[in-house]
């Protein structure tokens, strides 16, 4: 598959290419071109070209291309999720998930274009103010390989409802999704130039994307390390910046919880998606007091999950997206176990037998009694591991849960009206989940605060995040 610029499929003969594999085999499933700075370059041109013809239309009219492009993706909806299967290893019933959310989001961009947008500003003797909302310009976005179709309409839906044009480095593993997706929104009536993808490395075409001074915002998802050197990068032009850099989100189960449902949330919390969900439930903390039951109950569900290709039809959990994440994985338990920084109640390795040789399977794996300065605690677990943990009361358990240098999100589990606002109150996160954890609907800002990252997706306020004010002050 190729790299799109201008609304053309474009790669020329001498490029290198990409390999994108299945991680459930091994298998090579297709290849994309090894993009330069020089395609980056191409990209921003075509997409600086066809940004006034974009910001000139109505907001109406760009908002009935998004909603075109979302009837397409829900009418291909199993050969798109098929695909993100393939390319992602997810289950084939989570990518259906996924795809259906991509259109959601499409589709409450859409409707948003239908709501007056702007303010007027009464200043008594002084005059009065008029105040617009006006694109950026062209902006850049890198996606990860996570969730690359939900990240991919977090970031083009607003960006495009708002009037910019975009250049998209999808991530090495996960381009396929992502060109689709692109071609899809072309096919809807988006103008050439409006959105090119440039396929290859972070290095490459990541940094050469940052580093452009034609693209004057990044919104980019993945790890604090990579976002840090965007930050960096990004600063020479003081360009705007959106970073969703992960977390270590807590899930509070307090004595009152309804506790089969909080079983049901921490199961799907951690092991949806084998557990590479920026959201997903990392520490799990259980008032002393339901503890026990808890724990057995969820080690029954755990033991009963049933790990394959994410195109297997009673398949629970697919492998993990590369060899990097499944090692990454696998040093964090060895570490847990050799420093005796808990005990592995259920899973702590790779799967074994013919099903599983070429694929990167790990066991679902539940550790308890876990110390608060382990790894599992202090870093981002980015797979299929829960670590465990007892608390006297809601002050240990608040406590416990600030202490992380993410703050995506935080659940937690009660019925008691009192400990649901001292958590919203106190937990320092951008979401609080009550009776629920992961569901990040596109109507509800969606961010983190401290390494968490900068700035907020879905919802209105993104909009503000792909536009800037300007305003007409009228002294009569
Ligand atoms: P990265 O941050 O490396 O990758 C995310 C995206 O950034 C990819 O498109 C990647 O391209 C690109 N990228 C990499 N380096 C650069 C760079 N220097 N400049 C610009 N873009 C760059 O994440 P990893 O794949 O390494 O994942 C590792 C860890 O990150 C996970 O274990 C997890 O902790 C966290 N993570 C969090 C996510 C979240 O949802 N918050 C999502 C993904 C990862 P390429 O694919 O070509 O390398």
């Amino acid at each position: 598959m190729e790299m799109r610029i201008g609304g053309k499929d474009v790669s020329s003969p001498d490029e290198a290419w990409i390999e994108v594999k299945n991680p459930a085999t091994g298998e090579l499933i297709d290849r994309v071109p090894a993009g330069s700075a020089g395609d980056v370059a191409e990209a921003v041109d075509a997409a600086a070209g066809a940004f006034t013809g974009w910001r000139k239309r109505g907001m109406r009219e760009r908002g009935m291309i998004l909603f075109h492009a979302a009837e397409k993706v829900r009418v291909g909806q199993k050969d798109l999720a098929r695909l993100l299967t393939l390319e992602q290893g997810k289950p084939l019933r989570e990518a259906i998930d996924e795809v259906r959310g991509y259109a959601n989001i499409l589709e409450y961009y859409a409707g948003l274009s239908a709501q007056p947008a702007g303010e007027t500003v009464h200043l008594g003797p002084a005059g009065d103010a008029l105040v617009i909302r006006e694109p950026l310009g062209v902006c850049g976005t890198i996606i990860p390989w996570n969730m690359p179709v939900l990240i991919m309409g977090w970031k083009v839906g607003p960006a495009l409802l708002a009037g910019n044009t975009l250049v998209i480095k999808p991530a090495s593993a996960t381009p396929l999704t992502n060109l689709h997706l692109a071609r899809i929104l072309d096919e809807a009536g988006l103008p050439p130039g409006v959105l090119n993808v440039v396929t290859g490395s972070g290095g490459v075409v990541g940094e050469a994307l940052v580093k452009h001074p034609g693209v004057k915002k990044i919104s980019f998802t993945g790890n604090c390390i990579t976002g840090r050197r965007i930050r960096e990068l990004a600063s020479a032009h003081v360009k705007d910046l959106t970073l969703e850099l992960g977390g270590s989100d807590p899930m509070i189960v307090m004595d009152d919880a309804d506790i089969s449902k909080a079983v049901e949330g921490a199961l799907r919390g951690r092991f949806y998606n084998a557990g590479q969900t920026c959201t997903a439930v990392k520490r799990l903390y259980l008032h002393e007091k339901i503890a026990d039951e808890f724990v057995q109950k969820l080690k029954t569900r755990i033991s009963a999950m049933n790990v394959g290709n994410g195109l297997g039809p009673k398949t629970d959990m697919g492998p993990l997206n590369s060899a990097d994440q499944r090692d990454r994985i696998i040093q964090m338990v060895d570490q847990t176990r050799d420093h005796g920084e808990g005990t592995i109640l259920v899973g702590g390795g790779i799967l074994r037998g013919k099903a599983y040789e070429s694929g990167y399977f790990f066991h679902p794996t539940l550790v308890t009694d876990v110390a608060p300065d382990s790894c599992l605690v202090l870093e981002e677990v980015f797979g299929p591991v829960l670590p465990v943990m007892t608390v006297p009361d809601l002050d240990a358990a608040i406590t416990a849960a600030n202490q992380s240098r993410y703050g995506l999100g935080a659940s937690v589990w009660t019925k008691d009206l009192r400990t649901t606002k001292r958590v919203f109150n106190e937990v320092q996160t951008g979401i609080i989940w009550v009776n629920r954890h992961l569901t990040v609907p596109p109507e509800v800002p969606f961010g983190g605060n401290r390494e968490s990252g900068i700035g907020r997706e879905n919802g209105y306020h993104a909009l503000d995040q792909y536009s800037r004010t300007k305003t007409l002050f009228l002294g009569w």
